[in-house]
């Protein structure tokens, strides 16, 4: 099973919107940690179960291949303040995942605190406009193949 936390696991063209990402943020005073990059779809099965066929809380509602990390084009983060991981969301916390937010976008990331079903404040991805469907299909971002 790999439940990866390397860029480098990323498709290529998501590797360098997250170091640029990653280096935007710290230009703002912002150090931000990269908790997950590429999970296989074993990993992912695990975690779907989680919760539901196996102890513990409910993590994902993403089975195996349904997750853009499956796909190393999604990447989570959680920022830092003095060298410690902010879990909060209200008040100054979500203000800091807020201006992380708007500083991945503008690095061409789809924020998932965004969304309104299953917001997530910890993920960014970039699918260059492909669907899951097309993934599945074998259709790569850029035409380069990362397996
Ligand atoms: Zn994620």
């Amino acid at each position: 099973m790999i439940n990866s936390r390397k860029i480098e696991d990323l498709h290529p063209i998501v590797a360098a919107k997250c170091r640029d990402f990653l280096a935007r943020c710290k230009g703002f005073g912002i150090d931000v940690l990269v908790t997950s990059t590429y999970r296989d779809k074993e990993s992912q099965a695990a975690l779907y179960a989680q919760g539901r066929t196996t102890s513990g809380a409910r993590v994902t509602n993403a089975k195996a291949g349904e997750s853009w990390h499956n796909w190393r084009v999604a990447f989570d983060v959680v920022p830092l303040r003095s060298g410690k991981p902010v879990w909060g969301t209200s008040g100054t916390d979500g203000e800091l995942w807020e201006q992380m937010g708007r500083i991945g976008e503008a690095c061409g990331l789809e924020w998932a605190g965004r969304w309104h079903s299953f917001r997530e404040l910890a993920h960014f991805q970039f699918t260059g406009g492909l669907t899951l469907a097309d993934f599945r299909a074998g259709r790569t971002l850029g035409g380069v193949a990362v397996q």
